[in-house]
């Protein structure tokens, strides 16, 4: 699978993709619905044009969730029968892994490399860790008086509306929907304008599988089919990866509305700290370049703001250089290529704009240009600043691009404070050996996520993802997830 250039690019080219929003078991045919370009970012090309849903569509899709909700074909049957369905669903993904190994790459722009090695594989073995949990989870009887049984008992909330980014396309929709559906829930997947078409095809191998119609139904178009969902009277929980700007929007939606429940994973800055006591410097630089260059830097995780101790500097940077170098852009379908383009035009001219502030306020000291000009996607190189406080709008912001922001610092005490002055609070890493320095970073790191000594944390899933402070609340993965599917009922028996 996915020898070469010439043969991925000559598969690619043979893809038929699916571009129908999927609406209570079946691709709609809705002549009336508008139509929107679905480019790939690695050159430009036009991959398809996709279903760009409104209000009609959204209610159709609402009404068929309700519906399959409340005649229990899924929420009401056994959790092993639930388990069964899922499991199925997860193999037919597998084995039709090299057309959404493609399609993913196509769409996104991703390394095909990083799509077989990380999106996919984590893709499937978050469907099938929450297809296991599901008929292992109990209800809990709860101690009382003699004659009395108290119970508490978990149950689905109904219809819930998935509305992710597209960063990772194919990995956030099986983040929100493995949980969602597990619990039993019916599902309106919202994926993003830029990256529709995985979202799109797993609909299919899910109707396969023998997920009954309504109960899981993509929705494809933009901003205002999140937005009309997000007010809708009858949609009854948000769960939305993205931006703190779109969360906010999403929040008010429900305050002006039915209250539905929300929850919000979201952006970050996340500080990177390097003590001068940890032995392997270059490992900690390899790292360190790769938490910020992989994906495009386009990781709400990433490591982008790099904390080093000011008497390793020098030779810190000289090896994070080298390591930076293994991330000029590439050729995502070139099984080699570690960084392939930012996602479109508009986001390249954000990320290019940071950079342009960057200037004026700290030194570039590494990349920061546009390059491969003639492919016709928007390929930039990855870019290091070097920064003098924590204050400037480089060290600052999310940019959600290849670009990290260096720091240096004196003590400890120091680091756990520049690292803590941000609004966000998704991820924070220190490399030490000395266990005092370990245990202090765990604890004081106000981080929904420390990493010690690595920065990977999301490949298992009995781990909880999310962040403290703007980064959002509710936790994806790990047994926590399904606390956002689910209502808790107490219910309290008096024999007689
Ligand atoms: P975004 O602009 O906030 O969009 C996210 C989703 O919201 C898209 O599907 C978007 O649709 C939709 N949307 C747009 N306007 C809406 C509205 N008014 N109401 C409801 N939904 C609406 O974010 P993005 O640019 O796709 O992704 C980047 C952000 O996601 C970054 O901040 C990143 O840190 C964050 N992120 C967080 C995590 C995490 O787990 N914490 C993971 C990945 C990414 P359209 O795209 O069609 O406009
Ligand atoms: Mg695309």
């Amino acid at each position: 699978m996915f020898e070469s250039l010439k043969s991925n690019i000559k598969s690619a080219n043979l893809l038929q993709i699916e571009g129908r929003a999927f609406i209570n078991g079946e691709y709609i045919n809705q002549r009336s619905v508008q139509k929107m370009d679905c480019f790939s970012p690695i050159d430009h090309r036009l991959l398809k044009q996709v279903d760009c849903c409104g209000l009609y569509e959204v209610n159709l899709a609402v009404t068929s969730a309700k519906d399959s909700f409340q005649s229990g074909v899924w929420s009401k049957i056994t959790p092993s029968e639930r388990k069964n369905v899922l499991k199925k669903w997860a193999e037919l993904l597998h084995n039709n892994r090299e057309e959404l190994i493609l399609l993913e790459t196509l769409d996104t722009g991703k390394p095909i490399s990083d799509v077989m090695n990380i999106d996919f594989p984590q893709s499937i073995q978050c469907l099938e860790w929450f297809a296991e949990l599901i008929d292992k989870i109990n209800d809990e009887i709860i101690p009382d008086k003699a004659d009395y049984i108290c119970m508490v008992t978990r149950e689905p909330i109904g219809v819930v509306a998935a509305i992710i980014p597209w960063n990772y396309p194919l990995l956030m929709a099986i983040w929100k929907i493995a949980p969602a559906l597990a619990m039993g829930n019916s599902i309106l997947l919202k994926p993003s304008e830029k990256t529709p078409l995985t979202a799109i095809k797993i609909a299919q191998f899910a109707a396969e599988a023998g997920l009954p119609p309504g109960v899981l139904n993509v929705l494809t178009g933009g901003g205002e089919v999140g937005s009309i969902m997000s007010y809708h009277e009858d949609v009854d929980c948000v769960s939305f990866t993205g931006s703190g700007r779109i969360g906010r929007k999403i929040m008010q939606a429900s305050a002006q509305s039915n209250l539905k429940r929300v929850w919000l994973e979201l952006g970050g800055k996340s500080p990177n700290i390097i003590m001068p006591d940890y032995p392997d410097l270059k490992n900690a630089a390899k790292s360190a370049a790769s938490a910020v260059f992989s994906n495009t830097g386009a990781i709400c995780n990433a490591g982008s703001r790099l904390l080093v101790h000011q008497d390793i500097k020098d030779i810190f940077l000289e090896c994070l250089f080298e390591e930076a170098n293994h991330f000029n852009p590439g050729n995502p379908l070139d099984l080699t290529t570690r960084m392939g383009p930012v996602i479109d035009e508009h986001h390249f001219k954000f990320i290019l704009d940071s950079i342009r502030k960057g200037k004026k306020e700290a030194s570039l000291i590494y990349g920061g240009k546009q390059v491969l000009h003639e492919s016709g996607g928007f390929y930039l190189e990855p870019t290091i600043f070097e920064c003098s406080n924590n204050d400037k709008y480089i060290s600052r912001e999310e940019i959600f691009g290849p670009v990290l922001s260096v720091m240096t610092f004196k003590t400890f005490d120091e680091a756990l404070k520049i690292a803590n002055s941000t609004n966000y609070g998704l991820a924070a890493a220190i490399w030490t050996i000395d266990m005092n320095y370990m245990l202090r970073g765990s604890k004081e790191l106000r981080a929904g996520m420390v990493y010690v000594n690595n920065y990977e944390g999301i490949s298992n899933l009995n781990l909880p993802f999310g962040g403290y402070k703007q980064s959002g609340f509710g936790r994806d993965n790990s047994k926590y997830a399904l606390d956002k599917y689910s209502e808790l009922k107490s219910t309290v028996i008096h024999l007689k």
